[in-house]
């Protein structure tokens, strides 16, 4: 197979010789996988539009015999939106970043694709941060890694109070007993619950579910902590989207500059 269609997302693009991007794209049938795209990087070149992050297309793919190369792209949806407001590019990017991280090449996952292209449509109505923290339960669902929530991880009996200690090292919330042999933190019974929530509901009608600033803080900060310990890298987006939007204005201008324009 010389030539292939794939049928796909760009969740990274990054400059690579004088005028090329290699693409990293996940696609419906075929996973994850990396694509050159030739003299993109020039101001006449008609695929600029094709290649950006978050493009969501058709690709038309060459075989090569060390990297494939992208020979044509039909964009179906660019997602403008997520490059007006500065929560929702952050939320984005988080989706984008944790799908790279969680994923091997060539391994495809419909389902992945599906909830990953139906998160950046909601990000244009729904608060970023509540797309975000879904995706990421959603994602390690079905990857295989669902938190115990509520429950002991290690026992499975029910744990009640208002705190309940959270272990990404046992994959959720301890008891008394097993909690001695493991790292971890307290996290209010109320956020736990909302974690529940963000699992259970249609994903096209959690803005419907309310949570205040302590539980958004402590939620995404124990997710983010899940998820790098299951996937051993630390993921840069998440941390700078905890800072303070004075900070991360700052910081996001020079990264902006370099890898998106
Ligand atoms: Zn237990």
């Amino acid at each position: 197979m010389a030539v292939y269609h794939a049928d796909a997302l760009v969740i990274r693009s990054r400059e690579f010789g004088e005028s090329d991007r290699v693409l990293t794209l996940f696609s419906r049938e075929l996973g994850k996988l990396q694509a050159v795209a030739k003299g993109v990087r020039k101001p006449k070149s008609r695929q600029r539009a094709g290649v950006q992050l978050f493009t969501y297309g058709d690709f038309l793919i060459h075989r090569g015999k060390t990297l494939d190369t992208v020979s044509q792209c039909s964009p179906r949806e660019s997602f403008s939106y997520l490059w007006s407001d500065l929560d929702r590019s952050f939320a984005a990017t988080g989706i984008a970043e944790l799908l790279d991280i969680s994923t091997i090449a060539a391994q495809p996952n419909p389902e992945l694709f599906a909830l990953t292209l139906t998160c950046l449509f909601l990000l244009e109505q729904f608060d970023p941060f509540l797309v975000l923290g879904a995706y990421a339960l959603r994602l390690m669902i079905l990857l295989g890694y669902r938190p115990r929530l509520g429950k002991c991880a290690e026992c499975g009996v029910s744990i009640s109070g208002d705190r309940l200690f959270f272990s990404s090292d046992a994959g959720g919330t301890l008891c008394g007993q097993c909690r001695e042999a493991y790292a971890g933190r307290w996290i209010r019974a109320g956020s736990i619950a909302f974690m529940g929530q963000l699992i259970k509901a249609d994903i096209t009608k959690i803005d419907r579910l309310r949570w205040n600033a302590w539980m958004q803080q402590e939620i995404m900060e124990t997710l983010r902590l899940f998820l790098e310990y299951k996937f051993e890298r630390p993921l840069k987006a998440w941390r700078m989207g905890s800072l303070t939007r004075d900070d991360v204005g700052r910081q996001t201008k020079g990264k902006e500059g370099k890898e998106f324009e």
